[in-house]
């Protein structure tokens, strides 16, 4: 029999705590996440997927990006490490450089902003099938990796919205929006993955049956780049040690907070996706 679907609430986020750092711990200690994202059309995802890791709490950044896309972001965003890729990205780029650092990341998101679909899901098969103890995250382009081969034990993250989750399974976006629900419960068991069926209502369903559904948010977080901020929060909370699902539902939460937080102050429609990450560590603090 399938568990009961929970609401995500203050009270349940309040009673499931995030893992926090000792008062002495460095930054090799609090996660070490690897961003692959952005393309020459939408650098800027890299961007913004980055830097919500970091104010989700990430120790330590690496963005691997299309090489014309690098000096500029690393001008851009000082706090990274930032190594390069080929755009569109090919099998034989995705092992170099990122298999050392993959043996020592705790995160590991790929896809926002990334273009050729097919070639980056081939890529991700590398990605997917290294060597050490990363979660992965797949978002946009990469999401359909979700599907192919991947190291054993390697907990796994998508976070389609209804379009994407239509295109993943065949399914009809009006049948999806049609029983959110079961679809992400279905798709969470079939793929073995922790699936964020995204929306106004997201619902976060684990390959064991453990189902959370959250309501709220903005409608003003419908805009550009939103759901790249969201898949770096997740991907920051993932490298702190927070379980998938854990960083799931707490990620969705604070995203729609810092949503509300936004509408509150700018009005409900105009806020910037580039504008969601700052608001995260207050909100994170506030319900910790
Ligand atoms: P994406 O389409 O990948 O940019 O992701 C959009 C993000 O905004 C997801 O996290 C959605 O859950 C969120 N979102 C979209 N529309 C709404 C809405 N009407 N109310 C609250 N959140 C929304
Ligand atoms: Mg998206």
């Amino acid at each position: 029999d399938t568990p009961a679907i929970v609401d995500v609430d203050d009270a349940l986020l309040r009673d499931w705590a995030l893992p926090m750092p000792p008062h002495d711990g460095d930054k090799e200690g609090r996660g070490r996440t690897i961003v692959v994202a952005g393309s020459t059309e939408m650098p800027g995802a890299a961007w913004l997927a980055g830097i919500a890791a970091l104010r989700a709490g990430a120790g330590k950044l690496t963005l691997a990006v299309p090489a014309s896309v690098a000096p500029g972001l690393a001008l851009l965003m000082p706090e990274a490490r930032v190594v390069t890729l080929a755009d569109p990205v090919h099998e034989t780029d995705a092992a170099h450089p990122l298999t050392e650092l993959l043996s020592r990341c705790q995160a590991l998101l790929i896809g926002p902003g990334m273009q050729g679909e097919d070639a980056v899901c081939r890529a991700c098969e590398h990605w997917l099938g290294a060597e050490g103890d990363y979660a992965v995250i797949l978002d946009a382009s990469a999401m359909g990796a979700v599907t192919g081969p991947r190291r054993e034990g390697r907990p796994v993250l998508v976070t389609p919205h209804a379009g994407e989750m239509a295109h993943l399974t065949g399914l009809s976006k009006d049948e999806i929006k049609a029983d959110r629900e079961r679809t992400a419960r279905e798709a969470a068991r079939r793929w073995n993955a922790v699936v964020a069926l995204k929306g106004a209502t997201t619902v976060i369903a684990a390959p064991d049956g453990r189902t959370w559904r959250h309501d709220g948010g903005n409608a003003g977080l419908a805009t550009s780049g939103s759901g790249d901020t969201l898949a770096g929060i997740i991907a920051g909370l993932a490298a702190r040690g927070a379980p998938l699902e854990q960083a799931a539902v707490w990620g969705v939460a604070l995203h729609a907070r810092a949503g509300s937080e936004l509408a509150k102050q700018q009005g409900p429609l105009g806020y910037l996706a580039r504008e969601v990450p700052g608001e995260i560590p207050r909100l994170m603090h506030r319900l910790g």
